[in-house]
């Protein structure tokens, strides 16, 4: 049997944050109500598709999974287990925010099988939480000392770093104050600022600011391997084993299904995504939009997401994922490549692995282009 990732996109937000550009609309109870039947009833109708697999990731994201509240989890995890074949050891994620976390918070979800939680603490700056416009749940003293107290268990936290005004100083602080809590994984984001989104209208782009981010970048990541953490992804960070199971699918290539308004699937060699429209999937009116592309679109997607891996991409990986004459075509690319200080040789258990040089993973998305551009 093969394996394969569940994703379930859960679009409810208490208040859209002002730097995000993810699909979400308000928190309706009734609405979450109805989209619990609905995700239940999709699963049930979308089965066939997972039959010849075995889902060992289940992912809850968003949106703020953490305002569904159990009964509704329990329901879904159900339709899940009732109609897909899952591993007695399947990591299980729940995307929260802080403002839902008290001290019953993981007991209540462990029991209905939860065992990994994806925390968006964001930053524990008041002023930068402020400048973010982030909603609910700024990650208080009491907060932190709850992760404390649950530092056994697989919590991964989420950082922005790098807003516009931020020290050194207080990003090494912040990161150090978050790797007291014990947590084993870290998800460390740039700050982005997306045109649309309310940030971008106020936000004043300072000088050489791709400079201030490189610094901040490497700061932070210096302090998480100090501590401990292993850098996997460019923007991941674990310590030994608790890397993200459902995520490596994404950057290995893997198989997934998506259930929820706006989720993407990969399964069975085909690509898709449900129409972002909350109401009409909860009136089960679930809106399939194909993902049809051209082989050399597969090929720029697999390099894009493989190359932001640490151990990079490995000969072995690309034969078995595309013939030998498009292999061929990459191999020559990157070892042109292997000229420059884009990209460079790492060997992981004796395989040849083509990655991105620490130097230079602050331009990953530049490296990427280049060889894109020159593959035919
Ligand atoms: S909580 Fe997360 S998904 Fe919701 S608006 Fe904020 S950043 Fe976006």
């Amino acid at each position: 049997m093969k394996t394969a990732g569940i994703y379930i996109h859960v679009p409810f937000c208490r208040k859209k944050c002002d730097y995000c550009s993810f699909y979400s609309i308000p928190y309706d109870s009734g609405l979450a109500a109805k989209f619990t039947d609905a995700v239940a009833e999709n699963i049930a109708a979308t089965s066939d598709l997972l039959k010849k697999h075995n889902a060992d990731a289940i992912y809850f994201g968003g949106g703020t999974p953490s305002l569904l509240n159990d009964s509704q989890l329990d329901h879904i995890l159900r339709a899940v287990r009732d109609n897909i074949s899952v591993s007695e050891n399947a990591e299980i994620t729940i995307e929260c925010n802080p403002a839902d976390i008290d001290s019953g918070f993981f007991n209540a979800k462990s029991d209905l099988s939860v065992n990994r939680f994806s925390i968006g603490v964001q930053t524990l700056n008041m002023n930068s939480y402020s400048f973010l416009g982030r909603n609910g749940g700024f990650a208080d003293e009491r907060f932190l000392n709850v992760i404390n107290d649950n530092s056994w268990r697989n919590i991964s936290l989420d950082y922005i770093s790098a807003l516009k005004n931020q020290s050194s100083e207080n990003a090494a602080e912040e990161i150090k104050r978050m790797i007291k809590t014990g947590a084993k994984h870290f998800s460390v984001y740039l700050l982005s600022v997306e045109q649309g989104t309310p940030l971008f209208s106020r936000f004043d782009f300072p000088e050489n600011y791709d400079d201030h981010q490189a610094e901040i970048y490497y700061l932070v990541k210096n302090i998480l391997e100090e501590n401990g953490y292993r850098h996997y992804e460019i923007s991941n960070y674990s310590m030994k084993g608790y890397e993200s199971a459902h995520n490596l699918k994404y950057w290995n290539f893997e198989e997934y299904a998506g259930f929820g308004p706006a989720a993407h699937s990969f399964i069975n060699g085909e690509r898709y995504s449900f129409k972002d429209d909350v109401k009409g999937f909860c009136e089960g009116n679930f809106v399939k939009i194909t993902d049809s592309r051209t082989e050399k679109d597969a090929l720029c997607e697999f390099i894009m997401t493989a190359l932001r891996l640490r151990k990079g991409i490995s000969v072995n990986r690309l034969k078995s994922l595309f013939d030998d004459e498009i292999q061929q075509s990459v191999t020559d690319v990157f070892r042109r490549f292997l000229e420059t200080s884009m990209l460079e040789e790492n060997r992981e258990n004796g395989v040849i692995h083509f990655r991105v040089p620490d130097e230079s993973i602050i331009i990953t998305d530049t490296v990427i282009e280049q060889i894109c551009r020159e593959l035919v």
